[in-house]
């Protein structure tokens, strides 16, 4: 029976680093790591194919490259499959080396959406690396470990000094057909909420985005036809999860859960049957639900929703494709706050077209639309982003800042915006939204005291360090 390694490796500083499709991204300031459901799905298909998975999702179990290695000698790993991201490229194509060189008779593979787009590159850069996984992986995989990779739609090899890009794979059609998240391979002890410490898991109900958004990459990777589970399905998994694994607590992995609102109606009224009690989180675009949505969400357990806002400039959100309105907005926090949810808004500075005034109105807008919580990030150029084309294309990043690019840190060189200031306007986004007295009452009163003092001690961190 083959051995299979499905990796998220470490980084060298010893950071959490999360590799899920369009989010790759270090943890984040309320330092949660979240269940790594692209693992557990290959997990799940290589079980299926006959063969014997082991998850290593190293940075959350304090893994290192060395404790790694020994483990994948002890395990006779017959393959590795790699998890590769934009910010952390460099370290993994090294990690593919050092596996390699301790064992060279392991096949490895590269998956993510970094080298979807770059095959061809890493496998001129990294010798080590076998072959690459072009988008969705699961029934690539599935194949890949039956078959010769001459073989197989959606993968890029080695053949020889050549590298071969085999013919694209079409996206699953019918994603009830993927068998459920293998979360027995994991240590699921290891993901914990940011505010209650409680275990919780992942759910995906539905794959790729239509919208095209300039700073991402879920169309690169997952494809601009967003295709759902049947709620049936969804709510089925749930319950076996919180069965089997004792888990009460979801997040709805999807690129926008509210997309389709007959779906998440009929998701609800089944889990508000089959699943009472359980507690879920979800992301929702700010024009795609209502106060009676909300609502329905809410009685089915879900309890804060995530905005992507970025900016409230208009000419900003027009460049970045985000097809929003200001107004949009406050509409939307406005119904969700109605409806007895919490509220995070997600912002990114730096993004082109922005300016010193355009990030300070951003900030002062994130105050001002009473958030819950509020995330800051740089604006980052990841492969196989719009994003990235134009950056690159201009001039505004090059080659050499990419082991640098990430959201913790800007890199992108604007006109009249240099990466040193949009990183200090992120330090003080971070520090004007949480240092008022109101919302730190109002943070410890959803969090309570303990989770308080970790959350102070982190925001105190990552301001006097910059991360
Ligand atoms: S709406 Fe925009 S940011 Fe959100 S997943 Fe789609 S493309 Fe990405």
């Amino acid at each position: 029976m083959l051995h299979v390694a499905l990796i998220n490796g470490p980084l060298p500083d010893g950071a959490l680093f999360m590799r899920e499709g369009r989010c790759t991204q270090r943890s984040s300031i309320w330092a949660t790591q979240w269940p790594p459901i692209s693992l557990a799905y290959l997990a799940a298909v290589v079980r299926d194919a006959g063969a014997r998975p082991f998850v290593f999702d190293c940075p959350p179990a304090g893994l290192t490259l060395s404790g790694l290695a020994a483990a994948l000698r002890a395990l006779a790993v017959d393959w590795c499959l790699l998890a590769v991201s934009t910010p952390t490229a460099r370290d993994d194509l090294r990690l593919a080396g050092e596996i390699k060189r301790r064992l060279p008779a392991v096949k490895i593979g590269a998956f993510g959406v970094h080298p979807t787009v770059l095959d061809r590159e890493i496998l001129d850069a990294a010798p080590a690396v076998d072959c690459i996984v072009r988008g969705e992986p699961e029934e690539t995989v599935r194949e890949l470990l039956a078959r010769e990779p001459a073989e197989v739609a959606g993968v890029t090899w080695r053949d020889g000094a050549m590298a071969r890009h085999n013919p694209d794979r079409p996206a699953i059609a019918n994603l009830d057909r993927l068998p459920w998240p293998a979360w027995d391979a994991l240590d699921t002890g290891l993901y914990r909420l940011p505010f209650s410490r409680r275990r919780f898991l992942c759910a995906g109900p539905s794959r790729g985005c239509a919208f095209g958004c300039s700073f991402c990459t879920a169309g690169a990777y997952y494809g601009r036809r967003v295709r759902f589970r049947s709620p049936v399905s969804l709510a089925a998994e749930i319950v076996r999860d919180r069965r089997e694994f004792g888990v009460d607590d979801f997040f709805m992995w999807a690129e926008t859960f509210t997309l389709n609102r007959a779906f998440v109606l009929e998701l609800c009224r089944r889990l508000r049957h089959d699943a009472p009690g359980i507690r879920w989180t979800c992301n929702s675009r700010v024009d795609s639900a209502d106060e009676a949505l909300f609502r329905e969400m809410r009685a089915a357990g879900c309890w804060m929703v995530s905005f992507g806002i970025e900016s409230t400039d208009e000419n900003v959100l027009a460049a970045m494709g985000k097809k929003i309105a200001p107004i949009d907005i406050e509409n939307a926090l406005e119904a969700a706050r109605r409806a007895g949810l919490k509220t995070v808004g997600h912002f990114i500075l730096g993004l082109p077209g922005d300016s010193p005034r355009t990030i300070a109105q951003t900030s002062a807008d994130a105050r001002r639309f009473d958030l819950d919580f509020a995330q800051f990030y740089a604006a980052a150029p990841f492969v196989g982003s719009p994003l990235y084309a134009t950056a690159s294309r201009s001039g505004m990043v090059s080659a050499e800042d990419f082991p640098a690019v990430g959201q913790h840190r800007a890199t992108l060189r604007l006109p009249g915006l240099p990466p040193a200031e949009v990183d200090r306007a992120l330090r003080r986004a971070v520090w004007d939204f949480y240092g008022r007295p109101r919302q730190i009452v109002r943070v410890l009163r959803t969090v309570g005291w303990g989770v308080g003092r970790q959350i102070a001690h982190e925001i105190g961190k990552r301001l006097r360090f910059g991360v």
